[in-house]
């Protein structure tokens, strides 16, 4: 592998990782060399993943916090940077999904998504400021969704916390850059994973027929970019919004 992807000797903390597309990330930074923490809230699947982790011949541990509460956040990071001696990377990918209509949303569809999609984000980036501003170097990604840039019918939270992500990734990048941290966002299109096979099949094949490339993407391919913007090879790239999506938004 060309050094320029080479994460050895740095520690990543990725958000929502025990499963899904936070643990295919956490794995294939650990290929590369990177000691990984995983962040979730389910202690089981979280500790299987370290296990998977550790297995690829690096550092990993779980630190189990719900990331809307930000007490919890700054402990985990207090946690993270006893533990491994730097924090380098941070991987905002914790996300849920409480569909409705506008005119039936309950307030506490909307504020469950805003707290753990938004919020939550907000509390780990601010919380990551002090060892990384402390280091002068690091490399966020937030996930976001291609449902932040193009609105859905039904997911009216989902999508203005994930356009809301949009805002902070921005904002993070100027305000950081100076300290030689860059933040970026992701956006994913369809991905395979737990969350899109609960959508009502009419709708996934609604989807399909959008999306140029004619094929869901895989979890493997949203890591490979996160591998991507947290590694040297993307060292003067911050501020972004990269879709992988198969081509739905051009
Ligand atoms: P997932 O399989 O449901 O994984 C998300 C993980 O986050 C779960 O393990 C979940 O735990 C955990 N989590 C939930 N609330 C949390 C909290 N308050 N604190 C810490 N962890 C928490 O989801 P995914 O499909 O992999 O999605 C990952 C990210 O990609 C999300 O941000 C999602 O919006 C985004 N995304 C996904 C797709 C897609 O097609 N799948 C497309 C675009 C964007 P529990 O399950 O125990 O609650």
């Amino acid at each position: 592998m060309d050094d320029l992807f080479k994460l050895e000797n740095r520690t990543a903390l990725i958000t929502g990782s025990a499963q899904g597309i936070g643990k295919e990330i956490a794995l294939t930074l650990a290929k590369s060399g990177a000691n990984v923490v995983i962040n979730d809230v389910n202690r089981e699947a979280a500790e299987a993943t370290v296990d998977e982790i550790r297995a690829c011949g690096v550092k990993s541990e779980a630190v189990i916090a719900d990331i809307t509460d930000s007490s919890s956040v700054n402990e985990m990071i207090k946690t993270v940077t006893e533990q491994f001696s730097t924090l380098d990377i941070l991987v905002n990918n914790a996300g849920i999904a409480k569909d409705g209509y506008i005119m039936r949303m309950s307030d506490e569809q909307w504020d469950i998504v805003l707290n753990i999609n938004l919020k939550g984000a907000f509390n780990c980036l601010r919380a990551v400021t002090k060892p990384m501003f402390k280091q002068r170097s690091g490399a966020i990604v937030n996930i976001s969704s291609v449902i932040g840039v193009m609105g859905n019918v039904g997911q009216v939270n989902y999508s203005a916390s994930k356009a809301g992500l949009l805002g902070v990734t921005k904002t993070a990048a100027k305000e950081f850059a100076p300290r030689n941290i860059r933040v970026n966002a992701i956006a994913p299109g369809f991905i395979r994973t737990a969350m899109t096979e609960a959508l009502p099949e009419e709708i996934q094949k609604k989807y399909l027929e959008g999306i140029p490339l004619k094929r869901y993407g895989t979890t493997n391919e949203v890591a490979n970019l996160v591998h991507f913007l947290v590694s040297d090879a993307s060292s003067y790239i911050t501020g972004q919004v990269i879709h992988v999506d198969g081509g739905l938004i051009m």
